[in-house]
């Protein structure tokens, strides 16, 4: 086995390689010098205040009682608003061109809206799994990368995607995304679940689907309170 230390910084020489070779540009604007500007950043900020699912309004938690209730996830929090043409460059060339290298820098937005709001308990980072086909072909997963940076413990393996979804882009209704994501998941280590405080993390979320049967199923195995945290929604 390595060493942790040393693989941290093998991955840190990788990453000032690639800054040299393919140095960052903001997906918003062009600007040089990161891979989101300030400026873009705070354009694409969503200050909503209602519920994620049913938008009455609710505060910090961004979810209602009801909804809470019915969807098992007590709160999420995101910093920006998907609905917009640069967060969808944003979050597109991260996720699809291989832009890897901007995780770092969008976890930061979210890590800071995340621990803004996230009430005290031992929580658990849990980022959302792709199906193995797609994380062969992508070459990782989005929201792993995105957990790692969060600097709170990680169950990364805890759940697997048994079912190849198909894109929810491509779907028109609410029900449909629902009815695609049923029983997507699998449990892995019911034991890194149970009794859990957990924070489940993904790069998007639109309707909720996702991040609902993951916390259905992740309740059903004995998570004692689950809320999650995204990068964008809308
Ligand atoms: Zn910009
Ligand atoms: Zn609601």
């Amino acid at each position: 086995m390595i060493p942790q230390k040393e693989l941290w910084s093998a991955r840190t020489v990788i990453h000032t390689a690639m800054q040299i070779l393919f140095p960052p540009r903001c997906g918003g604007c062009g600007a040089r010098g990161a891979w989101i500007c300030d400026g873009c950043a705070s354009d694409i900020r969503d200050y909503a205040q209602n519920c994620f699912f049913c938008e009455t309004h609710t505060l910090s938690t961004r979810v209602c009682e009801a909804c809470a209730k019915r969807f098992a996830i007590e709160a999420i929090y995101w910093p920006w608003k998907y609905n917009n043409e640069k967060t969808h460059k944003i979050i597109g060339d991260y996720k699809y061109k291989g832009l890897r290298g901007a995780g770092p820098t969008l976890a930061k937005y979210l890590r800071q809206t995340v621990i803004e709001r996230l009430p005290d308990d031992d929580w658990q980072v849990l980022p959302i799994p792709i199906h193995k086909s797609k994380e062969r072909e992508r070459g990782y997963n989005q929201s792993y990368l995105l957990a790692r940076e969060l600097g709170l413990p990680m169950i990364g393996r805890a759940l697997v995607r048994s079912k190849a979804t198909p894109p929810q882009a491509r779907m028109n209704s609410r029900k449909e995304r629902f009815e695609s994501m049923r029983n997507a998941f699998e449990v892995q280590r019911p034991q890194d679940i149970k009794d859990k405080a957990i924070l489940l993390i993904d790069d998007v979320a639109t309707t909720g689907a996702t991040l609902s049967e993951a916390a259905r199923l992740l309740k059903r195995v004995g998570a004692r309170r689950i809320v999650a945290g995204v990068l964008a929604h809308g």
